[in-house]
């Protein structure tokens, strides 16, 4: 059985950790360098800043017996009750995946099925096949933007998830300097603040990652990265600004950062067609949705 997974974020990689006792022939192919998605971590030569979900903290038993799981094998540690990442966050991934089965920066464009086979085709028009079965684990508008043809029943439901947007600022800096994240705060665009050189204990290296609240990024979302940039720093105080100019600067926008609603369902899959659908937007809207979805889909009797 030959699988396709599309999407290496947390789902794809804990579906691929659920089907890799029973299938030996699985490709799972990512548009990003690496993977991660959303829990994904920068480097800066031998640094890590995390800057979509930053650590775990459970809210199941399923999520929290997953991260002890990931503590015992030095992943992660623990901390009263929340999971802090040991050397970047998506290491998560790395470790439930086999790296020789990743395929990265190709992103899939076009799906089509003929005799009975799935071909994958990506942006530069180089195509991937004959998958006997498709897992597609990307967010529900990722996967309607894409050429493929799904029941229109299942497509009704996919365009009913919404997801809001994060415009999230990395800085870093080679000293060790602070930012007062109490002016910060006080700009009402800013949601968190994240002190990653505290999380990993740096001595010469300082970051931080800044989130936009979801109505900012909201507004903004069709404009790029760098568009958005120049608009957040204009929202800070004259002194504030002054402050942030201490660092060296990356901005990344999440259009779809937190899915706001969830489907009533654990995962789609269709048997006849050979395709099946994971993600943190069925039954939960969060990392814990994700981990149950690609949990139960990569445990059924395919
Ligand atoms: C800033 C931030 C903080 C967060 N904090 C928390 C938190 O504290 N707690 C919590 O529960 N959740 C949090 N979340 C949400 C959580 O990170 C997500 O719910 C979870 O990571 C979703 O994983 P996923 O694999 O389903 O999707 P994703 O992480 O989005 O993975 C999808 C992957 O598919 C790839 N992809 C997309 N389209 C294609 C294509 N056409 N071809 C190939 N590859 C493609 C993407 O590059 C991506 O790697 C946070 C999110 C953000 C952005």
């Amino acid at each position: 059985m030959k699988i396709a997974i599309i999407g290496a974020g947390f789902s794809g990689c804990n579906l691929y950790n659920n089907l890799k006792e029973k299938y030996q022939d699985i490709t799972i192919f990512e548009k990003s360098r690496g993977v991660g998605g959303r829990i994904s971590t920068k480097y800066i030569e031998d640094k890590f800043i995390d800057y979509g979900t930053s650590s775990i903290i459970p809210i199941t038993d399923d999520l929290k017996f997953f991260c002890l799981d990931l503590a015992k094998n030095g992943v992660v540690k623990s901390k009263y009750d929340e999971f802090i990442p040991k050397n970047g966050i998506n290491n998560i991934c790395k470790f439930l995946i086999d790296e020789k089965s990743l395929v990265t920066n190709t992103r899939i464009e076009k799906i089509i099925k003929k005799n009975e086979k799935w071909f994958l085709e990506d942006t530069n028009h180089k195509i991937f096949g004959d998958f006997d079965l498709l897992f597609l684990t990307i967010p529900a508008p990722q996967i309607l933007q894409m050429d493929i043809e799904l029941p229109d029943n299942f497509k009704n439901k996919l365009l009913d998830i919404k997801y809001d947007s994060t415009f999230s600022l990395i800085l870093y800096s080679d000293e060790n300097i602070k930012l007062d994240e109490n002016k910060i705060y006080e700009n009402k665009n800013v949601k968190d603040i994240i002190n990653n050189s505290k999380k990993y204990a740096y001595k010469d290296f300082s970051s931080y990652v800044i989130h936009s609240t979801k109505e900012f990024a909201n507004n903004l979302n069709e404009l790029t990265k760098e568009e958005i940039h120049q608009i957040f720093l204009k929202t800070f105080e004259n002194e504030t600004s002054k402050e942030l100019e201490n660092f060296k600067q990356i901005p990344h926008l999440w259009k779809y950062a937190f899915a706001k609603n969830s489907l009533d369902m654990p995962y789609f899959f269709d048997k006849e067609l050979k395709l099946g659908i994971c993600g943190d937007y069925f039954s939960h809207n969060n990392l814990e949705a994700s981990l149950l979805s690609s949990e139960f889909l990569g445990n059924l009797n395919l």
